[in-house]
Order: C-alpha cells, then sequence, then structure tokens
C-alpha cells in the first residue's frame, strides 16, 4: 500500500491510497483544478480512481465533490447524514457508509469510524490492504492470502477529542495522518472571533498539537512506519510548532512527514 495526498489543511483537503492498481480517494475538498493537477503530479488521472470516499459535509472536504462526479461517475461512500448536510443524497453514485462498515475495493477494505465533530455524522477511516503486495520470492507460499493482516493506514483528522471508539479503531497502525490544527496560545491570540475560538477549542472541533501528542501517545505507535502531521491551520499554527511537540513524544524524526495546504506529501510506501 502507499498514499499521498493532495492537500492539506483548513481550505482543503484529499487523500490518495493506493496498492495493487486500485486507488481510492478520502475527501475531495480541492477544486477540480487542484486535483487533477496534484493526481497528475502523482502520475494519476481522475480515470484511475476507484472509489471516492468523504469524512463529512464541511467545505473543505467535499468542495470539490460535485464537479469530479460530473466529469467521472465513481461511487462515493458518505454516511446518510453527511450526505443530508452536504445536499449530496439524490446523487446516483452516493453509497451510504456506517459506523464500522467496511468496504471492499480491489485489494483494499475501508473501515468507517464516527468521530466527535461538529457536523451531521462525521467519520474518518481506517484503510487495510486485504491482498498480499506482489513478491517475486517464495515467501508467498508459507502465508498465501488466506488469513492475511495487511498493513493498516490510518486516516485521523478534523475530530475535537478522542472518543475511546477512536482509540480503539485506531491502535497499532502501520501509518497515521494525523490532526494537529492549532496551537492553543496562536489560536487564542489569533483573529478569530471569540465563538470560533471557542468552537474549534471544543470537544467537537479539531485537536491542538497537545492533544495530537496526547491521543498518538494512546494509539501504540510502536508500529508506525510513517507519521504525517495534517490538517495544520495556516492561522494558527505552525508546521515547525506541531513538529516540534511531537517529535517530543515521537522519537525516529525520519518518519514524521508534515503534510502541506499546497503541495499535499508525496508518496509514502508502507513495506
Ligand atoms: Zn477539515
Ligand atoms: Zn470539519
Amino acid at each position: 500500500m502507499r498514499f499521498a495526498s493532495l492537500g492539506s489543511g483548513s481550505k482543503g483537503n484529499a487523500l490518495v491510497v493506493s496498492h495493487q492498481g486500485t486507488h481510492v480517494l478520502l475527501d475531495c475538498g480541492l477544486s477540480l483544478k487542484h486535483t487533477e493537477a496534484a493526481l497528475c503530479r502523482l502520475e494519476l488521472g481522475l480515470e484511475s480512481l476507484d472509489a471516492i470516499f468523504i469524512t463529512h459535509e464541511h467545505g473543505d472536504h467535499v468542495r470539490g465533490l460535485k464537479s469530479l462526479l460530473r466529469r467521472r461517475s465513481v461511487p462515493v461512500y458518505m454516511t446518510h447524514g453527511t450526505a443530508l448536510a452536504a445536499a449530496c443524497n439524490s446523487l446516483p453514485q452516493v453509497v451510504y457508509i456506517s459506523d464500522k462498515q467496511e468496504i471492499d475495493v480491489g485489494g483494499l477494505a475501508v473501515r468507517a469510524v464516527i468521530v466527535p465533530h461538529d457536523a451531521r455524522e462525521p467519520c474518518q477511516y481506517l484503510v487495510r490492504e486485504t491482498m498480499l503486495p506482489a513478491r517475486t520470492d517464495n515467501a508467498v507460499a508459507s502465508g498465501g492470502e488466506c488469513g492475511y493482516a495487511g498493513k493498516k493506514l490510518g486516516l485521523l483528522t478534523d475530530l475535537g477529542s478522542a472518543s475511546a471508539h477512536v482509540i480503539d479503531t485506531f491502535s497499532g497502525c502501520d501509518a497515521l495522518v494525523l490532526e494537529c490544527n492549532h496551537d492553543v496560545d496562536m489560536l487564542m491570540q489569533g483573529p478569530y472571533p471569540a465563538s470560533v475560538k471557542q468552537r474549534v477549542r471544543s470537544d467537537w472541533g479539531h485537536l491542538s498539537n497537545t492533544q495530537a501528542c496526547e491521543l498518538l501517545c494512546e494509539l501504540q505507535p510502536d508500529k508506525l512506519q510513517w507519521l504525517v502531521l495534517a490538517h495544520i491551520s495556516e492561522k494558527n499554527n505552525c508546521k515547525k510548532l506541531a513538529l516540534e511537540q511531537i517529535q517530543g513524544v515521537f522519537s525516529r524524526h525520519e518518519r514524521l512527514v508534515v503534510a502541506d495546504q499546497q503541495q499535499g506529501f508525496d508518496w509514502l510506501e508502507l513495506n
């Protein structure tokens, strides 16, 4: 499995996950133009996509969806609440997904996990391989595909707090894309109105750098091959601050990546 971001932050989010020729897009919050250009950079196109999974109705996660579907019809999974709130419930491509439900797409299984966030029925996703990577040696003969415990990638942004359900589901991942939304001091001294500051800080808002550190420690990070810091606010945080705080609790600094609003991040491979 490998994964890359087309862009990450409060202006738009989209992540592509690929395995065995299957490509799924998690969120579609960038303009169609940005989405196509970023896919092209990753040597993919709209025609490469096998399915799209939407986390929730906020614009930074659905902005490009309807224009993309006009160009390329592909199944789109989202919760019923998200479909209603995003006015997507009458789109023929939409398939409803519920908490804990897992959808098989090619060699990948994508599981919805409901999270605490101020949207109608927000979820995040856990993606796992269901097929062995192509191998040229004989190692495959001993295990076969039966019972194969594939690599797991967790997408965990847009949550205000860590629920027991989140900790239970996302523990022991091989890669994690984790929200580091804001630095509390920068948020409180920043330009947002008091009501928005309160909303961001609440249990239904976004994770601060400190909360991200605390959650990371609960998620048994020892197996992580990649830890990506994502959904970093351009107004209320900076990459350097987020990185410094996470480095305090995650010592394998060469395995840390910071997602960018414009550029996302390039392919990361799970071995
Ligand atoms: Zn968001
Ligand atoms: Zn959101």
